[in-house]
């Protein structure tokens, strides 16, 4: 996030100067109308040397941040760069203008959209240096709250605590650092997906710490996460007729000027904090999918039935949920870690006597509609019963609710890899699984559940002590 535009980023062309020039004039509640004469008056196309002229390099990386906040690898990075701008430039007829309208933006590297994987979106590591000292405690709580807000998604941001003492760029154990810097041109910056590890960094400036209202850090961050999984400026669209970036993106909503990951200064409509809008929440949903439900786990529904991902493709969550209610509960398939509609018939012999050994349709209402709620289980990886009874701090505030007890494992338990069973144990499988490990860190607790149910259960591995 970029504080004032300044002169350092090609945004600052042009229309740009007789707009506004700093975030504190846009709090002030000036109006930023923009007829499209401005945009017909657009500036030429820059030459190299005007386009790296603009960009700020680190200090003490050497890296290029273009856009406000964006990092780019070396003089390499930036001339590929320069090339996508100087195409999309000069395509860009003014007749376009105004004909396409989307906000929620993804990036796009060699033609696919630039986005975490399956099994990586739920464990997305990361540490927070100890070198912001006195402020440190502010920026775990500001990156905590970050987090929550796009984990209204099947995106889950994990802080390895204990790499924080060795937080930097050659870390490995963790997906990216959180460092502190002073001195930049920006108020923040990250990256995306596709960024090798030494640029996945969240850098934040000293200045973030003094008066940004009407932002606050958290807000800040909000935007900085939705760069770290794929999100682009929204206003890079023509039709904000300013600080254009390059055509490298796929829409993934409908436009809304109030995004978070849209610049207030670039003819933005939010004049407060940086929140994520119900828009952005719809956009980022499309690209990771929808939480799990009391039944299914859309992502782990779809990324497990191979069929599936070939029929619809790897991340089309809707046709994934509709074939779930149209024919997978039918089928008896397996729908999510603390659902299995044929371990739920088989272990409830009431049921079977009362729908027959296959009628999966009943045994999931029965399950939706009277199972959890009286503490029956439905999964050899998650009871209840076992779950409340050997978790003191999950008992104490749930009692014998059990439907409360299953929320808590489907939105935090299971990336906490808090045991639910007495069969399983996945902090005890990933600890005894190096291979494993290896392929999705030492804390993706999720990843490690579905490899034990479709893999390593048939392939005699041990689930517990
Ligand atoms: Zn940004």
């Amino acid at each position: 996030m970029k504080l004032s535009l300044g002169g350092h980023s090609r945004r600052a062309r042009g229309l740009w100067v007789a707009g506004v020039a700093s975030v504190g004039l846009v709090g002030c509640g000036e109006t930023l109308e923009s007829p499209l004469s401005e945009a017909v008056a657009r500036e030429p196309v820059l030459t190299y040397e005007e386009f790296r002229a603009q960009a700020w390099r680190e200090p003490d990386t050497g890296i290029f941040i273009v856009d406000g906040d964006t990092p780019v690898e070396g003089e390499e990075g930036l001339r590929a760069l320069y090339q996508d701008y100087v195409r999309d430039a000069e395509s860009m007829g003014v007749s376009e203008l105004g004909t396409q309208r989307a906000p929620l933006i993804v990036n796009r590297v060699n033609g696919a959209d630039d986005q975490w994987g399956y099994l990586r979106q739920r464990n997305i590591s990361y540490c927070v240096s100890t070198a912001f000292g006195a402020n440190y405690n502010t920026v775990v709580q500001a990156m905590a709250q970050a987090a929550a807000a796009w984990q209204q998604v099947n995106v889950r941001f994990h802080h390895r605590s204990d790499q924080d003492g060795a937080c930097n760029a050659s870390n490995n154990q963790v997906i990216f650092d959180v460092r502190p810097v002073s001195g930049q041109s920006y108020l923040a910056r990250a990256f995306f997906p596709s960024y090798s590890r030494a640029s996945r960094n969240v850098l934040i400036d000293t200045s973030s710490f003094g008066n940004i209202a009407p932002w606050t850090l958290t807000g800040i961050l909000r935007h900085e996460l939705g760069h770290t999984i794929g999100f682009r400026h929204e206003h890079t669209r023509p039709e904000a007729r300013t600080c254009f970036e390059d055509n490298n993106w796929r829409a993934l909503t409908g436009y809304d000027a109030a995004s978070v990951m849209h610049y207030p200064q670039c003819n933005g409509s939010n004049r407060g904090d940086l929140n994520l809008t119900a828009t952005d929440v719809s956009g980022a949903r499309v690209l990771y999918g929808p939480l799990a439900e009391t039944d299914v786990d859309t992502g782990f529904y779809l990324s497990n039935h191979g069929d599936l991902v070939n029929a619809y493709g790897a991340a089309n969550w809707e046709a994934a949920r509709n074939h779930w209610l149209n024919w997978g509960i039918a089928e008896g398939r397996r729908s999510s870690a603390h659902f299995d509609v044929k371990y739920y018939l088989a272990n409830n012999p009431d049921l079977v006597a009362a729908y027959g050994p296959t009628n999966y349709v009943a045994a999931r209402n029965h399950w939706l509609n009277w199972g959890i709620g009286e503490g029956r289980r439905a999964s050899a990886e998650f009871d209840v019963k076992y779950y409340l009874a050997n978790n003191g701090d999950l008992q104490a505030a749930f009692g014998n609710n059990y439907g409360a007890a299953l929320n808590h494992w489907i939105h935090q338990g299971l990336y906490e890899g808090r045991r639910a069973s007495a069969e399983f144990d996945v902090k005890y499988y990933l600890a005894n699984n190096p291979d494993l490990v290896a392929a999705f860190g030492a804390t993706n607790y999720p990843a490690a559940m579905d490899h034990w149910i479709f893999q390593g259960r048939a392939q005699g591995r041990r689930g517990a002590p």
